[in-house]
């Protein structure tokens, strides 16, 4: 039975939440409906929500409430009471070390930062960024400084994204990754085998992209009556509130790819959402995802080893190929390996399951040189391209290509791409596992038959 300690914590805990989802809410609404003249003022009100979330997790009371289900609960350390008071004590004990005014400051400037990445990014102008990323580098040490107990001052960052992880363990990973990734990468490139990859850049009208791309979501899982698919310039998922779960994507005429697996990607995020138990544990770590690695778990699981896959595109091609009079000459083995084609390119989010690794290697080197500041922000470039050439054997064309491609560092998410690569690794054992206990996966993908799949996550995972 529930003690009263548990209950008055779970309450407290809902409310924060609450105003948290409409911090979510007004996030959304500034990536996708917020005309450019809003900017300004919805850092206002983004810094005002960031304030009244610290004040209430720095809340005193709040510190008696957890400590008084923690005592409640000692004797039983599995229960989810036990675990409730255990994660609540653990943010609050991150969100006490930072000073209200630093959280305001974070959370204003990343709204400006975001919108000024923005113009450089189409602008090609890392000039015009650098400010920007002096600002938020400078925030970040100083998060960290305030976060750091002992380790690494990156530690503190990646501990909110990946609750226990640290620099040295990923080093040590990622070292032994390297070589083998980039001995791979070498092999497939002297295969001589060429995946005929123009057939991905043909024309494909956004707006039937968009319909088949709503259309493989659905098939796979995502329930449309508790969530949304929009468009915004960088796709990503919110698990706003209960019962409502958005994600977006980016679609181009000529980049079929993207879009289609962009959806999947970002639906395998917001099927681990809704199925968590919102509803009965909103607000508590029952009801949250475990981190942003098991997070990418699920989206890379959908859009590689379903997505990807030659069973998943024995089901799909068909309502495929009809959908675009370009592929009508395309046969599906050149389709698929098209989607499969493994090459060194610059931009992360477009490349492939072997190089993908080594863009997130890339970044873990540079943030961690910016945060323990080795590298200023504006020599961000030079650095960058130095490395991307030792890794790919290619040199980066301009910034936009290079180191303005990514939002995270204008939002504050330094600490944050480890979680991909990490997320790339559970989703292998995750997909193995579940191949195990539910036998042939290929032949359910073939019938467009995802329920066991997602019934298996579902148990396993997200609960
Ligand atoms: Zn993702």
């Amino acid at each position: 039975m529930p003690t009263d300690a548990d209950f008055e914590l779970r309450q407290r805990l809902r409310r924060i939440a609450t105003l948290g989802s409409v911090t979510a809410l007004v996030g959304w609404d500034e990536q996708v409906m917020m005309p450019p003249g809003g900017t300004a003022f919805r850092a206002d009100q983004t810094a005002m929500l960031a304030g009244m979330i610290h004040g209430q997790v720095t809340d005193p009371a709040l510190g008696d409430l957890i400590a008084d289900a923690l005592d409640a609960s000692a004797a039983s350390p599995d229960s989810d009471a036990a675990a409730v008071a255990r994660e609540a004590a653990r943010t609050r004990g991150r969100a006490v070390k930072l000073p209200a005014a630093l959280v305001e400051a974070l959370s204003h400037t990343t709204v400006l930062a975001q919108s000024a990445w923005a113009e450089a990014r189409k602008a090609n102008d890392f000039a015009g960024f650098a400010p920007w990323l002096e600002k938020v580098t400078d925030l970040k040490r100083q998060e960290a400084a305030c976060l750091g107990a002992g380790g690494k001052p990156y530690d503190a960052l990646l501990d909110e994204y990946e609750p226990g992880e640290t620099t040295d363990s990923l080093t040590t990973l990622f070292d032994a990754m390297r070589p083998r990734l980039v001995t791979l990468l070498a092999r497939i490139q002297g295969s001589g085998r060429q995946a005929p990859t123009e057939i991905l850049r043909r024309e494909f009208d956004p707006v039937a992209q968009a319909a088949l791309a709503r259309e493989a979501a659905i098939a796979i899982g995502f329930d449309a009556a508790a969530g949304r698919l929009d468009v915004s310039t960088h796709p990503f998922c919110s698990g706003i509130a209960p019962g409502d779960t958005r994600i977006t994507t980016r679609y181009a005429a000529n980049d079929f790819a993207g879009g289609l697996l962009g959806t999947l990607h970002e639906t395998g995020h917001a099927m681990y959402e809704q199925g968590l138990p919102k509803a009965e544990h909103f607000g508590t770590a029952l009801g949250e995802a475990a981190s942003l690695g098991v997070h990418e778990s699920q989206s890379r699981l959908w859009e590689n080893f379903v997505g990807r896959s030659d069973a998943f595109w024995r089901f799909f091609w068909p309502r495929t190929r009809s959908a675009f009079a370009s592929l009508s000459d395309v046969r599906r083995e050149d389709f698929l390996f098209a989607l499969n084609a493994v090459r060194p390119s610059y931009i992360r989010t477009e490349s492939d399951e072997v190089t993908y690794n080594l863009h997130v290697l890339l970044r873990f080197d540079i943030e961690q040189k910016l945060i323990n500041g080795e590298l200023a922000p504006r020599d961000v470039p030079a650095a960058w391209d130095a490395l991307f050439a030792t890794l790919f054997g290619i040199d980066v064309p301009d910034a936009a290509s290079g180191c303005l491609q990514d939002v995270h560092w204008s939002c504050g998410l330094m600490g944050y791409f480890p979680t991909y690569t990490l997320g790339n690794m559970y989703a292998a054992q995750l997909f193995a596992a579940a191949g195990e206990a539910l036998g042939d996966l290929d032949a359910h993908f073939a019938r467009g038959e995802f329920a066991p799949l997602l019934q298996w996550l579902r148990n396993h995972v997200h609960c």
